[in-house]
């Protein structure tokens, strides 16, 4: 027999009215200098929040850790958490289901599944690659272990999968002073597979690589991107091969570069996987950049993914200049009527600043830039209007002459 309990009652948050204020707003982040009183709550309960004058602000999961001290999950009473987490998790499928099937005749099985705060899920990541899902917690309350055991019992009955991987990001653990614990499977045996994303392959394992293997936020830009390409094409940070395999669709030649020597082994064998001759070099993106059009190289197509250069509001001044540095050189090299497509995964760089820079290097180099796409990140990253944090990935596409 389900046993319901009696709403209200529970530990009880109080906030002050700066963090009222930002709830009512919309926003599902309390941070700690907001916290008035959070007397003997345990780390990642589940707790009422409410303002100074007792007021019902809705439910939240509580972190001891975290600067992000609170974070909500609902407007309501939530008499069973992992009720109303099966809710979220199936609400989130049937989500991405819906985007899938809309205009993607390409074959597509790695999307992500479940995006924290952006599926009311905050603190679990779910991607899925084909066969195998893999899944990071990042919350002490998503660490609970029946939490844990409910995601895995939801998720196994959705899908079905060979395996389910947990990548650990030890950093976080420390950060929300949870115990070690090592990146493993916790179910099944298998822990590499084979996805298709827009029809192309790519190898996946789950131990291995960057953030949960590949970078499915760049999946309907790597689309958008072969749309415009073509010619010679350079694609500048290509760890695996996302962008370059696609362009290789409509490229005569394609040159993917990296500094990292394993991310271009796999992305040599995500070439031959889908029959393709790519070239690989390794190499630093600034100093091949400014080598290459000094010596007056030219191209067709180039792709700009660096990784997020500001971290942080302080590093902001120097990731712009870097940006400005990669993508002046870039549409020097490039040839008339050429693409640029230019990414920053940077939440601090905001969209303004990052046209800004993209002007500016423009106006340097004396050529007409005309957007074709102002895109962001997919659609199975959902970005939350009231949480400006869950937008982050921008990628312009431009002709430029
Ligand atoms: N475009 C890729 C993702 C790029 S992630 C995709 O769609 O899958 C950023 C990549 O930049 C990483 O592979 C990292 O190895 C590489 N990188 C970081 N600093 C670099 C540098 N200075 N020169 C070249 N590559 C660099």
């Amino acid at each position: 027999m389900p046993r319901k309990l009696p709403a209200a009652a529970g530990p009880t948050v109080t906030i002050s009215r700066r963090g009222a204020d930002r709830l009512r707003d919309g926003h599902v982040w309390v941070y700690r200098s907001d916290i008035i009183s959070a007397d003997g709550i345990s780390p990642g309960a589940l707790v009422r929040v409410t303002d100074e004058r007792g007021k019902f602000l809705g439910t939240a999961l509580y972190s001891s850790a975290s600067q992000i001290a609170i974070r909500m999950i609902s407007s309501h009473e939530v008499p069973d958490l992992l009720a109303l987490l099966r809710e979220r998790i199936l609400q989130a499928i049937a989500y991405r289901e819906r985007l899938l099937s809309l205009g993607n005749a390409q074959k597509t099985d790695a999307y992500r599944v479940i995006f924290s705060e952006a599926d009311f899920l905050p603190g679990l990541i779910v991607d899925r690659y084909n066969d195998l899902l893999s899944l990071q917690i990042l919350t002490q309350a998503m660490d609970a272990e029946p939490v844990r055991q409910t995601v895995l019992a939801e998720l196994t009955e959705k899908f079905h999968p060979a395996a389910i991987a947990e990548r650990v990001d030890p950093k976080i653990r420390e950060l929300e002073q949870l115990p070690p614990r090592p990146s493993s499977l916790l179910q099944g045996e298998k822990s590499a597979t084979i996805f298709t994303m827009n029809g192309v392959k790519f190898r996946f394992d789950a131990f291995e690589g960057q953030k949960t293997g590949a970078f499915l936020d760049q999946r309907e830009n790597y689309a958008a991107a072969a749309e415009y390409a073509h010619g010679e094409a350079l694609d500048v940070f290509c760890y695996q091969g996302g962008f370059a395999l696609h362009l290789a669709q409509k490229c005569s030649h394609v040159t993917g570069v990296d500094s990292s020597r394993p991310a271009l082994e796999v992305a040599d064998r995500n070439a031959t996987l889908n029959g393709r001759e790519i070239e690989w070099i390794e190499a630093n993106a600034f100093d091949l950049l400014r080598d290459y059009s000094t010596a007056g190289r030219q191209y067709d197509t180039i792709v700009l993914d660096p990784p997020a250069f500001a971290k942080s509001k302080k590093t902001l001044d120097t990731a712009l200049r870097g940006y400005k540095e990669l993508n002046l050189r870039a549409l020097k090299m490039l040839r008339p009527g050429g693409i640029l497509v230019t990414c920053s995964c940077s939440y601090h760089v905001s969209p303004a600043e990052f046209m800004g820079v993209l002007t500016q290097a423009s106006r340097d180099v004396h050529k007409t830039i005309r957007i074709l796409e102002n895109r962001g990140q997919a659609k199975d990253h959902p970005n939350l209007a009231v949480v400006p944090e869950t937008a982050y990935l921008k990628c312009l596409i431009v002709n430029a002459s």
